[in-house]
């Protein structure tokens, strides 16, 4: 078995690419800004640019301290491996990145379990974390860790309620213990309930960013929480191989998003909106309603699967994800505008039998 990805055929372009928000190109004016970006030596302490970006995304989300990654895949296992010791238990919902997606790191980095929750689109509620923590005992792993995935992404791009967060960290932390968001997407789910991305963090006890998804950098993610927390993480980014060097290039990238993307993201919102009711009505598709930027679908009374649907698409320009036999996502973001969404909607109905 080879895990090395197949190089993508290139020969056919992509003209409508709802395939992932994480296939956004760098502008000409983010590229402009990484062009002028002042660097040094990140590990160092010495790329302002770096610390520039951290100072605002930690302001942005009222932490302490925040700490500049190559992913968010590493700020997930570096905060659960700050944040627990090995025998410990996560708790996160079953459908989470964190457990489906990440190729096993808090088990193979930190010697952690997960348990998986179960809750509707990707959200647990305070009732099943309550009825999910042990009373202590010689016998149970430590439960040390509640993780909330905001957007909730096989969830359906789905939004926590600032109501639901709230009463689950209140039980977290009743119990002695922290609570970590992976918000890959969460300024998506800020823009679209038009609540402060501050506010929607103010219970969790560390939280990141991806600035890769919908705000269109090219690399890079910002891990943000505690003072004291991000200290300890840095040996963690340390050892995973996280340190880097002249990052500001790429935190110029991710400065120029949070200046001009994130409002934005709205508009991916109405653009998702528009393509689920277009789909809703082509036979033979079942749409879920999108709350934000991501529009899955269940396929099967095409008659197809989602694989031969999305080989259908591909000839035509359009690329779509598939998350099952007959499940599958489109994903609007800042390089789809509603004109290429028609042309999606024209290229699906002329593959459909
Ligand atoms: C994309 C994603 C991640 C991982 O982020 P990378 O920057 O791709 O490593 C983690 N969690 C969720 C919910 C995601 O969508």
């Amino acid at each position: 078995m080879s895990y090395e990805p197949k190089r993508a055929d290139l020969s056919v372009p992509v003209r409508v690419n709802l395939y992932s928000d994480t296939q956004t190109r760098p502008s000409p004016a983010m590229k402009q800004a990484m062009m002028e970006a002042e660097t040094g030596d990140e590990q160092g302490g010495s790329d302002p640019t770096v610390w520039e970006l951290c100072d605002r995304t930690a302001a942005l989300l009222g932490k302490q301290a925040a700490m500049f990654m190559p992913s968010g895949t590493m700020c997930n296992q570096v905060a659960v491996a700050t944040h627990c010791r090995p025998g410990d238990e996560i708790l996160a919902h079953q459908d989470a990145h964190i457990q489906s997606s990440e190729a096993g790191g808090p088990g193979a980095i930190s010697g952690v379990m997960i348990r998986g929750l179960p809750g509707n689109r990707g959200i647990f509620t305070a009732e099943t974390l309550n009825a999910a923590i042990r009373p202590l005992s010689r016998y149970s792993p430590p439960q040390t860790l509640v993780e909330v995935e905001q957007t909730a992404n096989k969830g359906g791009g789905s939004c926590w309620k600032l109501s639901e967060l709230r009463e689950v960290a209140r039980v977290a932390h009743a119990h002695g213990m922290k609570v970590h968001m992976d918000g890959a997407r969460m300024l998506n789910a800020a823009v679209a309930l038009g609540v402060a991305a501050s506010d929607m963090v103010a219970d969790c006890d560390t939280v990141w960013l991806d600035f890769t998804k919908g705000l269109g950098a090219p690399l890079g993610a910002v891990l943000a929480g505690p003072r004291d927390f991000i200290g300890e993480a840095w040996r963690w980014k340390q050892r995973l191989g996280g340190s880097m060097r002249q990052a500001g290039m790429n935190a110029a990238a991710c400065i120029y998003a949070l200046n001009h993307n994130i409002d934005r993201l709205a508009e991916d919102h109405r653009n998702a909106a528009t393509l689920a009711r277009a789909m809703s009505q082509i036979p033979g598709i079942e749409v879920e309603t999108p709350e934000t930027n991501l529009v899955f679908f269940d396929n099967k009374a095409t008659g197809l699967t989602t694989s031969e649907f999305a080989a259908r698409l591909r000839p035509l320009g359009v690329s779509i994800s598939v998350s099952d036999t007959y499940r599958g996502r489109a994903c609007t973001h800042l390089d789809v505008n509603a004109a290429q969404i028609d042309g999606a909607i024209a290229a699906m109905r002329q593959v459909l039998p």
